[in-house]
């Protein structure tokens, strides 16, 4: 069987692996900074062009870690992937690899902060201009492209409010100006998305987060081609130190093996829970883009073929509610991961968009009352009665 016709479940489980003489069965640690030449020649051959399974150090590459970046490779679609020690070293090392002065890029504004940050504050003192725009608004990608744009970047689901970007439009624009497409495409999951089927051309993900799947590692990714991953990425990831730890890299590649099933159950509670809490009068709206009702219900399903894991609502009486109905909860934690086993509630306007400016969070729709829930494994009916008791309780 070549590996080529695995299905997604088979290559989460078997993909990329590899075997030392031992035969073992689970993925080895290969916990080494370095690796020992037969003779004085092999080492300089090695340097001079290291084979496939041919290692030189960790910054550079190792087995464990290349057994995840081959397993998520063949997921997503992509003919190679970086792992990097955490999801912002991923974009920052997808965007600066790639991007010099005098480059133009056009980003989504509605971004996770750090990722806002890179292209407001990091790319910027080093010459590379970036234009914002609303990611739904295709006219305004238009407007902004130029044959100087290098790179389009945005989430394909925005963070806190779920909002899309319809990836097969934006990348026909970018194209048609040379640029290429980078993807934070977290919030969809890697099962979900079908980014490079629709055009995108990088795609980046924090491991952090589904993939880990327990909140126990930070980790990242960087998809995309062989020349894109090792003639642009790698050569900047590699001399300045974002590796992904092969600790981490077992960790990611065990959180693989059911990251299928992980993201179809927590896809299928958020469908229950919005469906219970949609009517609920002590909510202004809910927001998840699996609900019929949602604006961008027919993109969601095209793009993804799913709502995706977090539902997002607007709890009346702002603040001070919302934060009766936090402390009020029992299973659902209190936290900012997401994509974890265990479901976690988010107050985004006091915790992970606190710093932005008023007129920036009205804009991107962060209210005071709003919560951004990321479902996890739990019984649904539980986490329903949990949410509704914690709204009785306000
Ligand atoms: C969490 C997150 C990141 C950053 O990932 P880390 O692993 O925390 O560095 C980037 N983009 C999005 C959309 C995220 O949710």
């Amino acid at each position: 069987m070549t590996k080529k016709t695995w299905k997604t479940r088979t290559a989460l489980v078997h993909e990329g692996s590899r075997r030392s003489q031992y035969g073992e069965m689970a993925e080895a640690i290969f916990m080494t900074q370095g690796f020992v030449y037969p003779t004085a020649e092999a080492a300089e051959a090695r340097f001079i062009k290291a084979g496939e399974d041919e290692f030189i150090y960790a910054r550079y590459g190792n087995p464990t870690t290349r057994m995840f970046e081959e397993r998520i490779a063949a997921l997503e679609g992509t003919e190679d992937a970086f792992a990097t020690a955490s999801g912002m070293a991923a974009v920052n090392g997808a965007l600066t690899s790639m991007l010099r002065a005098g480059d133009h890029v056009v980003s989504s504004r509605a971004l996770f902060g750090s990722c806002l940050y890179i292209l407001e504050e990091v790319l910027t003192r080093y010459g590379v201009k970036v234009t914002f725009v609303d990611g739904a608004d295709l006219d305004q990608w238009r407007g902004a492209v130029t044959p100087a744009t290098k790179a389009v970047f945005f989430e394909s689901m925005s963070n806190p409010t779920l909002e899309l970007v319809d990836i097969r439009a934006v990348s026909r624009i970018a194209h048609d100006v040379g640029a290429l497409v980078v993807v934070d495409n977290v919030f969809a999951t890697p099962i979900f998305s079908k980014a490079v089927e629709q055009g995108a051309d990088v795609v980046v993900y924090s491991t952090t987060k589904h993939v880990d799947g327990q909140g126990r590692a930070l980790g990242g990714v960087i998809c995309g081609t062989r020349e894109f991953i090792r003639k642009v990425a790698e050569p900047y990831l590699k001399h300045t130190g974002a590796a992904m730890s092969p600790f981490t890299s077992w960790i990611m590649l065990n959180g693989m093996a059911t990251l299928d099933l992980r993201c179809r159950a927590m896809a299928d509670s958020a469908l229950t829970i919005a469906e219970a809490l949609v009517d609920d009068p002590r909510l202004s709206r809910v927001v998840y883009p699996g609900l019929q009702s949602h604006p961008q219900h027919d993109l969601a399903m095209a793009q993804m073929g799913s709502g995706g894991t977090l539902v997002a609502f607007d709890i009346k009486g702002g603040k001070e509610a919302a934060f009766k109905f936090c402390n009020a909860l029992e299973i659902i934690k209190i936290s900012n991961n997401l994509g974890d086993a265990k479901s976690i509630a988010t107050h985004p306007a006091t915790t992970t968009h606190q710093r932005l400016a008023q007129d920036q969070k009205d804009a991107l729709g962060i209210t005071p009352g709003l919560i951004r829930l990321s479902v996890g494994l739990e019984d649904a009916q539980d986490l329903v009665d949990d949410l509704k008791l914690a709204l009785a309780a306000m």
